[in-house]
């Protein structure tokens, strides 16, 4: 049998009691990961709630000792996070699906000598908010520039009608690359700096 996640939860209790828990979480009750996703403001008040249109994911994790009598949680989260397309700036889908194998630690010694199939979940304190688990998970899978794939959509056209007015027809064209370059021009300077043409 199976419950949804409780607002804290003792770890090494859910592990003793081999918990599972399962449910659908709204991504409105994730702080930490709002901020990335589309904002739907736009619309008014209606929805506020944010349980429809903001989106919510499935989750289920299972608590209990692996076969070296380790405390571990072992979890999936599923579902579609919605994103802002930075290149049209629209709202774009990303389909998530995360497997998540934890074990319990109290401390960085612990941590460090885990076998490689597991992370570590530090308990600092006897309760922890489950809902972190979740959270973490997902602010893992966004990435750091979420967009449509590549053909489904273009940039706005804020240059549409003529040639930019300053400084060469070249600009225009290569608004849209150099946006995705951030840190060419800081490359070039690096080379520049690194080149060993004044030698004493
Ligand atoms: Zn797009």
């Amino acid at each position: 049998m199976s419950v949804s996640f409780p607002d804290l939860l003792d770890p090494r209790k859910a592990v003793a009691q081999r918990a599972v828990f399962e449910g659908e979480l709204a991504l409105w009750r994730l702080p930490r990961l709002a901020p990335l996703l589309w904002q739907a403001e736009v619309d008014g008040p209606e929805q506020q709630d944010g349980s429809e249109d903001g989106g919510s994911v499935r989750y289920r994790f299972e608590f209990g000792p692996d076969a070296d009598g380790r405390g571990t949680a072992r979890g999936r989260v599923a579902g579609q996070l919605p994103l802002r397309c930075q290149r049209c700036f629209e709202r774009c889908e990303l389909a998530v699906d995360a497997e998540v194998r934890l074990a319990l630690v109290s401390g960085i010694d612990e941590a460090k000598v885990l076998p490689p199939q597991y992370e570590p979940l530090m308990i600092e304190d006897r309760l922890m908010r489950p809902t972190d688990l979740i959270e973490d998970e997902l602010i893992l899978a966004v990435p750091a520039i979420p967009r449509h794939p590549e053909g489904d959509c273009e940039p706005p056209r804020l240059l549409a009608g003529g040639p930019l007015t300053s400084a060469g027809g070249e600009q225009q064209a290569s608004v849209a690359e150099t946006s995705t370059h951030p840190f060419a021009g800081l490359a070039a300077l690096r080379q520049e700096r690194d080149d060993p043409k004044s030698q004493d």
